[in-house]
């Protein structure tokens, strides 16, 4: 039984809540976690690649656990799915080339080595175009902040260096580098093509690593109401190591480049002198893929109307280029870990003394791999009243590899859901931080993202190490060195599994304390992601108004 409660401030309610419940240690021993990591990270799941038979039976194996936990099927036509139609591009690189033009001087490009050709924009087979270094590439109007103002761009190709300077916030620096922000101020610019180099200071992966990862196909979703990089005929990334010979001539060095970009602070902009020439042959594939979606039921007759949503994706990026003779990427911790996290949680709340007022919606998503773009589909068409989302908590890679004292949370500034968060992890005595690496972009490179673009306030959480310790410093350093996208991301590395009952505690906590609040959570009055509440949400399924009507 419950008591209906209502509360003058969220924050106030949500905090009380979690004040007033005990903590019953040992619910989450972190055994079951591993138990569903192992099965959903094995080698005979081939990484789970977006559209493959691994990532199927993966998907298979989640929806048998639903169904075991009395969860109610919430996808497409009565049942746990969600088609997801997607179309798939590889460049065939025999067939490709790329070049720098100086003059009458043409100096092959080796792809692989110098840049690689990323076929997440539709690229065009031919371009020919000057090269304009435009610094960090961003406009952010909020902020009276535009790299694109003053240079001459038309049917230009800007060079520009991942990062943002420290002025910009972190929410809005990664909003505004997401690429249907960064297009749509090319597109006005009338950029034609952009060639981005890593910035060294927050290169999560080394380059042979992001060199090999061409050799797995992009995608994007069929429907072109999604496509949000038209007018994109060229995207390059380009090996940081050699990003000097793009300045070569101009009095500037990329070494000077790399350490103002390293302090977060202003760029300059210029000419580089040179274009940039590329053919590129890209072979396109349909390939089909799902979402999968399940629901347990409220238990108050108003509030079952509402969701709390908890999502993860379940895909990872399959086999590829093998590493100490390993070519499965299993992707144990990116991202069987949040799945594994929504299926203890999915247990533990259908089997627990109450249930929760509102209901909650179990959302595994795909091709998150892909960008975001499982979550993308389901966010704009979703299998359940788009009204009914209420908050969203994204469980992605969340690292349970010390113990955990301290977790790190995204969008902890930007609505009540952070407040929550924070009262979530204190009934277990774990600090939370916001972001300390704003420029990594985390915010925006996650499922939770397509959540706040329609106005559902959502966050993140993940362990963090503790900053006074050098070790735990480095480990997670490694980690992201030596196991981010790589084969060794598999079961056979340590993890603390104390660690990861732990964090699902604070998940299960945080989630019953927004399903079960007086009233949903909000964004801040000064959150910039407070713009989206009630956008009618575009695109829109083709024919259906009565979607946008709704909202
Ligand atoms: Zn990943």
């Amino acid at each position: 039984m419950s008591t209906r409660v209502s509360c003058a401030l969220t924050i106030v309610c949500l905090s009380l809540a979690s004040a007033a419940r005990p903590v019953e240690p040992g619910r989450f021993d972190g055994r079951s976690w591993w138990a569903h990591v192992k099965v959903l990270a094995d080698d005979r799941r081939q990484g789970r690649e977006t559209g493959s038979p691994g990532l199927r039976e993966a998907e298979s194996d989640v929806v048998d656990q639903l169904k075991k936990a009395g969860l109610e099927p919430a996808g497409e036509d009565g049942g746990f799915y969600q088609k997801v139609e997607l179309e798939s591009r590889q460049v065939v690189e025999k067939d490709s080339s790329a070049a720098l033009v100086r003059g009458d001087k043409v100096e092959p490009l080796v792809l692989g080595e110098d840049a690689i050709l990323s076929a997440r924009v539709d690229l065009a087979p031919e371009v020919e175009a000057p090269l304009v270094f435009a610094g960090y590439g961003l406009r952010v109007p909020e902020k009276g902040y535009d790299d694109l103002a003053g240079l001459d761009l038309a049917g230009k190709v800007v060079v520009v260096v991942n990062g943002s300077p420290a002025e910009i916030p972190g929410p809005l620096a990664s909003h505004y580098q997401t690429n249907r922000e960064r297009w749509k101020a090319f597109r006005e610019a009338g950029i034609v093509g952009v060639v981005s180099v890593p910035n060294p200071a927050s290169m999560d992966i080394p380059w042979p690593r992001i060199a090999a990862s061409r050799a797995q196909p992009a995608m994007d979703l069929r429907d072109a109401a999604f496509h949000e990089t038209e007018g994109a005929e060229l995207a390059m990334v380009y090996n940081p190591a050699r990003a000097q010979t793009l300045f070569a001539g101009t009095g500037h060095t990329f070494a000077e480049i790399a350490a103002l970009a390293r302090e977060r602070k202003p760029l300059p902009r210029f000419p580089l002198g040179a274009s940039v020439r590329v053919k590129a042959r890209v072979e396109k594939q349909p390939v089909e893929s799902a979402n999968v979606v399940a629901r347990l039921p409220g238990s108050d007759p108003t509030l079952k109307s509402e969701d709390v949503v908890l999502s993860a994706h379940v895909d990872h990026i399959g086999v590829g280029e093998p590493i100490g003779g390993d070519r499965i990427y299993n992707g144990a911790m990116d991202n069987a870990s949040g799945t594994a996290v929504l299926l203890d949680v999915a247990f533990a709340l259908a089997r627990g003394p109450e249930r929760p007022r509102r209901s909650v919606l179990f959302v595994f998503v795909t091709a998150e791999e892909k960008g975001l773009l499982g979550s993308k589909y389901f966010a704009a068409r979703p299998t359940v009243d788009p009204a009914s989302m209420i908050a969203d908590v994204n469980v992605d890679m969340f690292l349970p590899i010390v113990p955990l004292r301290r977790l790190t949370v995204w969008g902890l500034d930007e609505s009540d859901l952070g407040d929550a968060a924070r009262a979530a992890a204190a009934a277990h005595g774990v600090e939370v931080q916001r972001d300390p690496e704003p420029q990594r972009n985390i915010f925006i490179r996650s499922d939770q993202y397509n959540f706040i673009l329609r106005g559902i306030p959502a966050l993140m959480m993940a362990v963090a190490p503790d900053p006074a310790s050098p070790e735990q410093v480095k480990l997670f350093r490694d980690w992201l060195t030596q196991r981010y996208h790589a084969p060794s991301d598999d079961t056979a590395q340590p993890v603390d599994l104390s660690a990861a009952g732990l964090y699902e505690d604070v998940v299960r906590i945080l989630v019953l304390d927004v399903a079960n609040a007086g009233r949903r959570p909000e964004w801040k009055p000064d959150s910039f992601f407070r713009r989206y509440t009630g956008k009618v949400p575009s695109p829109v399924a083709p024919g259906d108004s009565s979607r946008s009507r709704r909202r």
